[in-house]
C-alpha cells in the first residue's frame, strides 16, 4: 500500500499539525515549502514530536523543475496542498503575488501531478469562498462569491479543480473548506507564529494576554448577533489536522474516482468574539483589555458550518471545545513567547 504523501506548505501552521497527525496515522511524509511564511524550526519541532527526521525540501510550488525532481524521487499516493499566501489585506495590496502563488502555483503543481499520474489531491480552501452567506449553517451547496483577491484565488482554484474533474474522471480532488482554525498542539511545541502583528483574532488575543500587545480592538458590536460582535466557527487545529487524515482514509476506500469534492471542516457551532474573549480569560486567568472599534471592512456578521458532510463521508467530526482551543493557544504562547524565533530575531 502506497502511504507516501507530499505536503506542500507543511512547515506552516496547519501543515505542521497535519504532518504530526499523518505520521501518527502511518503515512510517510515529504514536506515541500519555500518558508516564505514559516520557519525551518517548525519542521525540527515536528521531527522531534514524531521521533524521526522529516524529509524536507525547501522549494516553491511555482518551480516545476524542482517539483519534478521530487516526483522523480518519490512515488506519492497523493498531495495535501497547503502552500499559499493567506493574508486578506495583503492580497488587496498585492493581488498579482496572490494570484501567482495561489493560482499559478496550484496549476503548476497539478501539471506535475498529471505528468506523474498522481491524481489524489487535498486542497486547502476556506469558508471565505461562501462570501456573506444567505443562510446558516453554511453547507457545501451554498452559493460561492468572494470580494478580495485572497478569496478569489481560493475560488478560482476551486473552479479549476471542478473543470479538471470534468475533463478527466481519473481525478480525486477533495477541497476542504476550513472555517476558523485556532489553537495549537497540546505539547506546546508547534503553533501559529504570525510574522507581524496578527490580523486574526486568536493570535491577537494571546499576544495581548502575554503583554506583547496592549489592547484588543473588537471590530464591531452592532452586528445582529447574540451580543453584537461577529460570530465564527472556531475549530481546533488538531481537529482540522485529523480531518485531513479522515479525507485520505476516505479516498483510500473509494473504488471509483470522486472527482471534485468540496467538504466543510468546521464544528457547526458559532462563537462570538466576546464569547471567545471571555472563554480565554476564564480558561487562562489572564486579563485581556479590549475596546470596541468600527467594523472591519469586508467582515461579515456570522459564519458557521454545517459539518454534516464531513461526518457522513469521512466519519469525522471536531471533538475539541473552545476551552481546549484557549488552553492550547495559551500553552503555545507561554512556552514560545517569540514563536519559533529566537529573542534576538524577534521584531514586533
Ligand atoms: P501558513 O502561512 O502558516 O502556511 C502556508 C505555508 O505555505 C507556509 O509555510 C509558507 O511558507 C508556504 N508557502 C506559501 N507560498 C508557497 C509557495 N509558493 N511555495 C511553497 N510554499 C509556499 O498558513 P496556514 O494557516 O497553515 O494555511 C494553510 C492553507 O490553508 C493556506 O492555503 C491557507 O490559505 C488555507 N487556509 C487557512 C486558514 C487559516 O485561518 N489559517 C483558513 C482557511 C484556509
Ligand atoms: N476580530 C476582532 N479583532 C481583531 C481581529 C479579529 O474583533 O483584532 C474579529 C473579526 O472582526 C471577526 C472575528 O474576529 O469578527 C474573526 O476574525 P479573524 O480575522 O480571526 O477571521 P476571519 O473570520 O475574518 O477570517
Amino acid at each position: 500500500m502506497n502511504n507516501k504523501i507530499l505536503v506542500t506548505g507543511g512547515a506552516g501552521y496547519i501543515g505542521s499539525h497535519t504532518c504530526v497527525a499523518l505520521h501518527q496515522a502511518g503515512y510517510d511524509i515529504v514536506v515541500y515549502d519555500n518558508l516564505s511564511n514559516s520557519s525551518y524550526e517548525a519542521v525540527n519541532r515536528v521531527s522531534a514530536l514524531i521521533g524521526q527526521p522529516i524529509e524536507f525540501i525547501e522549494g516553491d510550488i511555482r518551480n516545476a523543475g524542482l517539483l519534478r525532481e521530487v516526483f522523480d524521487k518519490h512515488r506519492f499516493f497523493g498531495v495535501i496542498h497547503f502552500a499559499g499566501l493567506k493574508a486578506v489585506g495583503e492580497s488587496v495590496a498585492r493581488p498579482l503575488i496572490y494570484y501567482d502563488n495561489n493560482v499559478s502555483g496550484t496549476i503548476n503543481l497539478l501539471n506535475v501531478m498529471e505528468e506523474y499520474s498522481v491524481s489524489n489531491l487535498i486542497f486547502s480552501s476556506s469558508a471565505t469562498v461562501y462570501g456573506d452567506p444567505e443562510t446558516l449553517p453554511i453547507n457545501e451547496t451554498s452559493p460561492r462569491s468572494c470580494t478580495n483577491p485572497y478569496g478569489q484565488s481560493k475560488l478560482t482554484v476551486e473552479h479549476i479543480l471542478g473543470d479538471l474533474a470534468v475533463s478527466n474522471d481519473k481525478w480525486n480532488l477533495i477541497t476542504l473548506r476550513y472555517f476558523n482554525p485556532v489553537g495549537a498542539h497540546p505539547s506546546g511545541q508547534i503553533g501559529e507564529d504570525p510574522n507581524d502583528i496578527p490580523n486574526n483574532l486568536m493570535p491577537y488575543i494571546s499576544q495581548v494576554a502575554a503583554g506583547k500587545l496592549t489592547k484588543l480592538s473588537i471590530f464591531g458590536n452592532d452586528y445582529s448577533t447574540v451580543d453584537g460582535t461577529g460570530v465564527r466557527d472556531f475549530i481546533h487545529v488538531t481537529d482540522l489536522a485529523q480531518g485531513h487524515v479522515a479525507a485520505l482514509s476516505y479516498l483510500k476506500k473509494q473504488s471509483s474516482p470522486v472527482g471534485f469534492l468540496p467538504v466543510n471542516l468546521g464544528t457547526g457551532k458559532g462563537t462570538s468574539v466576546l464569547e471567545l474573549v471571555s472563554a480565554f480569560i476564564e480558561t487562562t486567568k489572564q486579563s485581556i483589555p479590549y475596546k470596541f472599534a468600527a467594523r472591519r471592512e469586508g467582515d461579515i456578521a456570522s459564519c458557521y458550518a454545517s459539518a454534516d458532510k464531513a461526518k457522513k463521508l469521512f466519519g469525522w467530526k471536531a471533538k475539541l471545545s473552545i476551552t481546549d482551543m484557549c488552553q492550547d493557544t495559551w500553552r503555545w504562547q507561554s512556552m514560545n513567547p517569540n514563536g519559533y524565533k529566537s529573542i534576538s530575531e524577534y521584531k514586533i
